[in-house]
């Protein structure tokens, strides 16, 4: 039995296509834990516009904040070098 008639197998069944194990949803062919994980691969792999948008406002934030703790060092250290001047 290849991949494609397992999924058909499983799907005529009732059964989950992803593990086989638990009765698939109703009007769905996955069960409940395996329907989570697809969707948070479609997500990975498939992302929306808003959730692009969303990684890029993180990483901006991100990079934003890494950028403040930067300069905040480069003032300590300046002020640090200050203090050993004569
Ligand atoms: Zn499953």
């Amino acid at each position: 039995m290849n991949a494609s008639e397992l999924y058909a197998y499983r799907k005529s069944h009732g059964l989950c296509v992803s593990c086989g194990d638990e009765r698939a949803v109703m009007g769905k062919v996955r069960c409940v834990r395996c329907a989570q994980i697809h969707s948070v691969k479609q997500q990975m792999y498939h992302p929306t516009e808003e959730q692009k948008e969303r990684k890029r406002k993180y990483l901006r934030d991100y990079q934003h904040s890494h950028h403040e703790k930067y300069r905040e060092y480069q003032r300590r250290y300046r002020e640090k070098e200050a203090m050993y001047e004569w």
